[in-house]
């Protein structure tokens, strides 16, 4: 995605933080996932989470945006807080909040999860038309400019089965991108794909870190997380393990799992 003209959204106070996790908390049953994360995300930062499989990366994202609601915990998106907890009891945000904050920070996926029967284009410009209010034609005329800028103005009008993988998460990203989030979250947006479909779409990703957008990424893509991170978060067994800049966690590693875990993927 080229940019074209400077691109919305930091905090009003660019010091403060955009997102604040506190104390996160998630059980599934007695299973404890998030045994207690803090993070914090400045505005137009690009932040890593890394770490093996099931150490709780996906359930902190979708904490983040209350796909999943946490056990305990506070979490504050641009200047509300979504949750808090007192005397032990979860205290939630009203519906309203929760869901504005939803659309401000939405969720790219592995497997892109675009509406089977909508074309592209109308996939892109749903959550405008619906969420945001936007007359269908600006959202229609938006939502060609994202796709021209994702390279998919020409398969606007496709059905996701008729698209690659690739194109799909592209899809998926201007979708993401049509809401004007203050932060978009991604989750192994390309461990779905076939290789040769990577590098496409971590260009459109790339592009749109070129925009200074706010983004929390997991990836196992490594060298991309090298190039892009502004921080990196090591997440194993509910915890982050090691915190760090790209340079501090992939060249001097300080924690034995992280080690082993750098080592196992290079
Ligand atoms: P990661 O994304 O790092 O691979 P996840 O956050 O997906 O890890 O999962 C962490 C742990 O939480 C895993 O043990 C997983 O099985 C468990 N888990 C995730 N989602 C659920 C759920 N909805 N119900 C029960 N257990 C879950
Ligand atoms: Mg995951």
């Amino acid at each position: 995605m080229v940019s074209e003209k400077p691109q919305q959204s930091v905090a009003p106070n660019p010091a403060e933080p955009l997102l604040t996790v506190r104390g996160l908390q998630k059980r599934f049953g007695s299973h404890e996932v998030i045994k207690n994360i803090d993070l914090e995300v400045s505005p137009g930062s690009v932040t890593f989470l890394i770490g093996p499989s099931g150490g709780g990366k996906s359930t902190v994202l979708r904490c983040m945006n209350f796909l999943e609601t946490p056990s305990a915990g506070e979490i504050t998106f641009a200047g509300e807080r979504l949750c808090h907890t007192e005397k032990g009891r979860l205290h939630r945000a009203s519906d309203a909040v929760l869901r504005r904050a939803r659309a401000q920070m939405p969720m790219v996926f592995q497997h892109f999860n675009l509406f089977a029967h909508r074309t592209a284009l109308e996939n892109v410009i749903e959550g405008p038309i619906l969420v945001l209010g936007r007359p269908r034609e600006q959202a229609v005329a938006d939502g060609r400019e994202l796709l021209r800028r994702v390279g998919l103005l020409e398969r606007a009008d496709a059905y996701p089965a008729q698209l690659s993988g690739g194109q799909k998460q592209r899809v998926a990203i201007a979708r993401a991108v049509a809401m004007e989030p203050r932060l978009i979250l991604f989750d192994e947006p390309t461990s779905a794909l076939d290789p040769e479909l990577v590098a496409g779409v971590l260009d459109t990703i790339r592009s749109l870190a070129d925009e200074n957008r706010t983004m929390v990424v997991v990836s196992h893509e490594m060298a991309f997380a090298r190039r892009l991170a502004d921080r990196v978060h090591f997440v194993a067994d509910g915890v982050i393990a090691e915190s760090g800049s790209p340079d501090e966690i992939f060249d001097a590693p300080k924690n034995e799992r992280l080690k082993q875990f750098i080592r196992s993927i290079l």
